[in-house]
């Protein structure tokens, strides 16, 4: 078990934050950008990065390959879904794309969008983790936290109002 403090300050003690995110016993900040049958989006915003989204599969497993058929074409329109409305709401005309399969947690990817300020972390995937903590350690601030919060917004109406 893992015990994890909500931004709210409460703690809960659970197995798998994924399953806790997905199966709603956590509600992630800002709410859920968009569900699917086997997927579920939402903004990790312990990394105030405005558009950053975590696409989480709602069975609990941790690699691609272990996706049915089913899942695997969900997983893919979702996300393409998701990316788009990154490109025509918010304007984000890069996005990296990062899953790791020794995850404490289960199959989720991260779909981090690129601004000009993370160029001078590098291009590459190494840039990802110094970016992350520079958005938590730096960018906590409320101006920047209100935009995150409403870019999730205009993500979930743009995902659900069609
Ligand atoms: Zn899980």
């Amino acid at each position: 078990m893992r015990k994890i403090t909500l931004s709210n300050g409460n703690t809960v003690e659970v197995e798998c934050l994924s399953c806790a995110l997905t199966s709603g016993l956590v509600d992630p900040d800002g709410g859920v950008v968009v569900e699917t049958e086997h997927f579920h989006a939402h903004q990790d915003v312990a990394y105030p990065i405005r558009g950053l989204i975590i696409l989480a599969s709602k069975r609990h497993i941790k690699s691609l390959d272990e996706l049915t058929e089913a899942e695997r074409l969900d997983y893919i329109n979702v996300m393409t879904r998701i990316r788009k409305a990154q490109r025509e709401v918010l304007g984000i005309e890069y996005v990296y794309y990062f899953y790791n399969e020794d995850t404490t947690h289960h199959f989720h990817t991260w779909m981090v969008p690129r601004y000009e300020w993370m160029y001078e972390f590098g291009r590459s995937v190494e840039s990802v983790r110094p970016i992350l903590l520079h958005a938590r350690n730096e960018m906590n601030d409320k101006e920047n936290v209100q935009e995150v919060m409403e870019a999730i917004h205009t993500l979930t109406v743009e995902l659900n109002d069609k």
